[in-house]
């Protein structure tokens, strides 16, 4: 496993490498989700997801909202 060192900046920003970057799939502007487990930072790509329950299932892309949501939206 390649290993990277990395110094953060005065804002704690790093650059993630670009090998790591392209083998996850996480292009330039891409939204990632953050997490801590164990002591450890886990980023990941976030998966498309509805704005309002932030399903991930039976997603409307053109809206980024859930068939479910849309109908609770539409009775009211
Ligand atoms: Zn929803």
């Amino acid at each position: 496993m390649t290993q990277f060192v990395r110094k953060l900046d005065h804002m704690g920003r790093v650059v993630l490498p670009a090998e790591y970057r392209k083998k996850t799939g996480i292009d330039d502007l891409a939204e990632v989700r953050i997490t801590e487990k164990d002591g450890k930072i886990i980023i990941e790509k976030l998966s498309p997801c509805c704005k309002i329950c932030g399903a991930e299932e039976k997603l409307n892309k053109e809206m980024e909202v859930c068939e479910d949501c849309i109908a609770k939206v539409k009775a009211l």
